[in-house]
This record gives structure tokens, C-alpha cells and sequence, in this order.
């Protein structure tokens, strides 16, 4: 038989997989991979219906439907005052992954370096590590909130650092990008040839009046961004897989060069409806409220047990640390709260290279109401 040599040895399979997989086993309600328990709205049901029925079933241009990158682009000079062009500098991608993959592949050569701010979101680091890049991750930590430290990142600055990827909302930390951050960001990249990676799905799930510090607001930080946007966040349909890249010009050229060869195009129907739906800007603009009543909710739930919670200032996630209840490690004790409580989450050591664990676990709360409550009865009657 022949063999074969793994290009990512030390990489199974997600934890979102294993652990949806086990809450299914089991018969937990599910708290662990970011996905909503909800369906979408039927008018955005109807607009796939109706343009498949319209005979949109066939290859969508390779960048994406026109009429969404027209949406798409309305929509960003509307809040973050950026303008980009449709046709150059916007790309329809399955889902945010597959953009992240992308942008990825288009920047980062052998040898480069990356800076990862971790815990960070589980397909940074294999697809630097595909392209023969380095990655350089900076530990954060829950008890100064997961601020990042920009003493620290300049000192892993060199002339090999290609890329700094952002993810702002954070997942798994539902942490948020401040002013600060940004001033920092910026004096860092400077006169740089370094590109920047922002990951924000999250972009209108975010609460108590902030404000969402997307890329594309700064123009020096906006002409050497991959700013990645999910539509199955935006929407409540994770399943469509959905999403789109913005990038100026001279990126996106690259982009797409790769784009083109590893999916083509991305499903026309959906596209097509999404680009209708858009036009009613409350689709989105509702969404920080809508979100903020189910954090809140769920806070007030988790407030009675024994956890002791994380802020969350934006994403679909609340985290809690549980390290003086008991010594287990997080993934112990996530599969036992899985098991034994009912409730499936995410141990977040996952989430870095070296597994620190911080004694934190991750829950979405993008959950109907009656499921967060029969969480929190679960976790209540839990005994440790
Ligand atoms: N973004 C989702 C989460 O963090 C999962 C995405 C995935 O499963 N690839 O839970």
C-alpha cells in the first residue's frame, strides 16, 4: 500500500465537529459550535425560492453576483465610509473560511511569518502552515480581558513578518477591537510591507452601543487588508455558507487568481436573494440589539450558577471560567459538562498552539430562549 505524509500532522478533526458530534450522541443541547437554533427569516426562504425559479442555477460570475457586490459595497461605504469597487475589489466567497483560506494563500509564502493572536479561531494556523509560512502567536489572556499587548507584537516584528490576522468581534473571547487598538495597529504597520487579515464575521454582533473598528474605516490599515464578512452570521443561515472578501485592488487580483481555481463560483440563488434582501438595511441593522437580548439574557441565567463570566462585548459567545471549582483540565471537563450536565461548549485551550488552559469554556448563546433557559436548569442542577 502506499503511504502517505500528512502536510498537517499535529491537526485532527475541529473541535466544532467533535463536539457537535458528541452533544448529538448524547443528547446534549448543543452550546458548543457557533451556529443558530433558529431558522432564518421565510422572506429570505422565498427570495432563494424565487430566484431558482427565475432560472438562477447556473454558474454566478467568478467574483460574485453583480447586483451583491453592489449591496455589498453600498453597505460598507454606508457605515465604514470605504469605498470599494464592485467589480475589483469585492469577491462572493463560501463562507468566511474559505476567504481566510484564500487570502492566506494569496499572501503568505514559504518562510513568512504570521502574527496570531490566540486563542484565535482553529483555520488561521493550518493554512499558514500549508503555504510553508511561520506562525508567530501571542498568548492573551483572560485576566487582563484578552487586551492585546502592542509592546509585544512589535517585538515579534521583523523582516520576514508578511501578515497580522485580526478577529474582531473575537472568537472564542468575544472581545472587541477599541480605538486604541487601532492607533496602535497602525503606528506598528507604518512604512511595513506587512498585509493584515481582519476577520469580521462578527462585524454586527457587537453590544452595548461599540463600535464595530472595521478595517476599512482607516484607510492606511484599509489598503493592506483582506477584510472577511459571513453572511450566515448576518443572517442566521451558517449553512449556506456564505460570505465575501473586501480587498483593495492590488489584493484582490491575487484573491481571485486563487479564488478562481479552489471553488470558481459560489452558489447563484443565494446570491441572488441575498443581494434583494440586503436592500432592507434593518436585516442588519437590528441584528446588535436582537443579539445583545440573548447575551443578556443568557448572563442572567448563567449569574445564578457557579461560573464566574468573561465580559462579552460582541460575537454569539459568553465565556466562563470554572478553575475554583474544579482542577480539570477544560477539555475534561467540557466533555463531562457534556455527558454528565447536558450542556455541550467549547474548551477554549483548543485555541492556542501550546493548549494553555485558562480554565475557560465557551458557550453561543444565537439560541432560541427556551434553550438557553433549559441550558442554564441544566448547569444549575449540575453536581460538580
Ligand atoms: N464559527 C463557528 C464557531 O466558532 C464554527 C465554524 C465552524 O464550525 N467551522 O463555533
Amino acid at each position: 500500500m502506499s503511504t502517505i505524509t500528512s502536510k498537517l500532522p499535529q491537526v485532527g478533526t475541529t473541535i466544532f465537529t467533535t463536539m457537535s458530534a458528541l452533544a448529538a450522541e448524547v443528547g446534549a443541547i448543543n452550546l458548543s459550535q457557533g451556529f443558530p437554533d433558529y431558522d432564518c427569516s421565510p422572506e429570505l426562504i422565498e427570495l432563494v425560492n424565487k430566484a431558482m425559479k427565475d432560472g438562477h442555477n447556473q454558474y454566478a460570475p467568478m467574483a460574485g453576483v453583480k447586483a451583491l457586490r453592489n449591496q455589498i459595497a453600498y453597505k460598507t461605504q454606508k457605515l465604514y465610509g470605504a469605498s470599494y469597487d464592485p467589480d475589483t475589489e469585492i469577491t462572493i466567497t463560501a463562507g468566511g473560511t474559505q476567504a481566510i483560506f484564500t487570502a492566506i494563500s494569496a499572501i503568505v509564502h514559504p518562510n513568512d511569518e504570521v502574527i496570531v493572536f490566540e486563542p484565535a479561531f482553529d483555520c488561521y494556523a493550518p493554512a499558514i502552515k500549508l503555504m510553508g509560512g511561520v506562525v508567530k502567536s501571542l498568548e492573551l489572556e483572560p485576566g487582563n480581558n484578552y487586551r492585546i499587548d502592542w509592546a509585544m507584537v512589535k517585538k515579534l516584528i521583523n523582516n520576514r513578518t508578511k501578515l497580522i490576522i485580526l478577529n474582531s468581534p473575537h472568537n472564542p473571547t468575544a472581545t472587541i477591537l477599541h480605538e486604541q487598538d487601532i492607533n496602535e495597529l497602525s503606528a506598528i504597520v507604518k512604512n511595513q510591507n506587512i498585509f493584515i487579515l481582519s476577520d469580521e464575521v462578527y462585524e454586527h454582533l457587537i453590544y452595548d452601543g461599540e463600535v464595530h473598528h472595521s478595517m476599512a474605516r482607516y484607510p492606511e490599515l484599509r489598503q493592506r487588508s483582506f477584510i472577511v464578512a459571513s453572511f450566515g452570521k448576518l443572517f442566521h443561515a451558517t449553512g449556506w455558507k456564505v460570505g465575501y472578501c473586501l480587498a483593495p485592488a492590488y489584493l484582490m487580483h491575487e484573491f481571485k487568481k486563487i479564488h478562481q481555481f479552489l471553488v470558481f463560483s459560489v452558489n447563484s440563488a443565494v446570491q441572488y436573494a441575498i443581494a434583494e434582501y440586503l436592500k432592507n438595511e434593518d436585516t442588519y441593522l437590528n441584528l446588535p440589539a436582537f443579539f445583545q437580548q440573548k447575551r443578556d439574557h443568557f448572563r442572567n441565567g448563567l449569574a445564578a450558577t457557579q461560573f464566574e463570566l468573561l465580559p462579552s462585548s460582541g460575537s454569539y459567545f459568553q465565556s466562563v471560567k470554572y478553575g475554583h471549582l474544579t482542577d480539570e483540565s477544560d477539555t475534561t471537563f467540557a466533555l463531562r459538562l457534556t455527558k454528565e450536565a447536558g450542556v455541550a461548549c467549547i474548551p477554549t485551550s483548543v485555541f492556542y498552539t501550546k493548549g494553555t488552559d485558562h480554565r475557560v469554556l465557551r458557550f453561543c448563546f444565537a439560541k432560541k430562549q427556551e434553550t438557553l433557559d433549559d441550558a442554564v436548569n441544566r448547569l444549575l442542577d449540575f453536581k460538580l
